[in-house]
């Protein structure tokens, strides 16, 4: 084993924020573009408000979007495939790696990523977990009637693959925000405590443990803030190992969870 002095602190971070709708969480990371790449992987029509940002953010803004509904939900099965980091070709009409369809039409718009192949001034935005989550959900039960409610067994379905998920990021060899809306869920101590959606109540508990920060974002006397520390509010799940308060400073960039040398 190598001596802990001799590892270098590792750069990549895997970062959650959560928040309610319209709490700024699509604007603070596209804001990171001032200082990464983004690699935005829209599941949810939500990219209009990168438009807000200065034309230079825009520039470093790749948007790919993955066009999901109950009928078709192509969210889960594309992120499932991209999210493992090898090289994949998605369609622009479909949002499916390898589409049958469009594969073999050299007029349809197709774009590769490989996201093991990413450097640390690179970040992969996926918007929003909770679009995956329903994503899951409707390719589970798939063919059923409308007012079908899930079984244990879907559940359980819908945990394993939730889990694949973020097993996934959290190991990735890249950077990655997700994005998600809160939900409240009941702790095992009876506590109730608003969480990222993903997925069951029993899994959105847990879905911190993936991720290096769980920052929430809020609108507070009409101001978007984010908060990081543990220390934030016993009722939201939140957390930095990288030990930043990003409650401190309500116009902070994202980069500073990176460390404060590369936020100038
Ligand atoms: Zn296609």
């Amino acid at each position: 084993m190598a001596k802990l002095s001799n590892l270098k602190e590792t750069k990549i971070k895997h970062i959650m924020m959560f928040g309610p709708p319209k709490s700024g969480k699509t604007r603070r990371a596209g804001e990171l573009a001032k200082y990464k790449n983004l690699i935005w992987f829209d599941l949810e029509n939500g990219f209009g408000t990168l438009f807000q940002l200065p034309q230079d953010l825009q520039e470093r803004i790749e948007v790919i979007h993955i066009p999901d509904n109950r009928g078709t939900p192509m969210a889960i099965e594309t992120m499932l495939k991209v999210i493992k980091g090898l090289k994949v070709t998605i369609c622009e009409d479909h949002g499916k790696v390898t589409c049958p369809l469009c594969t073999p039409k050299e007029d349809k718009v197709k774009v590769t990523v490989e996201l093991n192949a990413l450097d640390n001034d690179t970040c992969v935005v996926v918007d929003s977990c909770t679009q995956l989550t329903n994503s899951a959900i409707a390719n589970i039960t798939k063919g059923k009637p409308d007012d079908y409610k899930l079984e244990y067994d879907d559940w359980a379905h819908l945990g394993k693959l939730m889990d694949t998920f973020f097993s996934y990021v959290q190991s990735a060899p890249f950077n990655v925000i997700c994005i998600s809306h809160e939900s409240e869920v009941k702790m095992v101590d009876k506590s109730a405590k608003l969480v990222p959606v993903g997925g069951t109540s029993n899994f959105s508990r847990n879905v911190a443990k993936y991720f290096d920060e769980v920052i929430y974002c809020r609108v507070v006397n009409g101001k978007h803030v984010m908060a990081s520390s543990t220390a934030t509010d016993n009722n939201i799940l939140t957390g930095s190992r990288a030990n930043v308060d990003l409650a401190k400073d309500p116009n902070a960039n994202l980069i500073v969870l990176w460390g404060s040398a590369e936020a100038k």
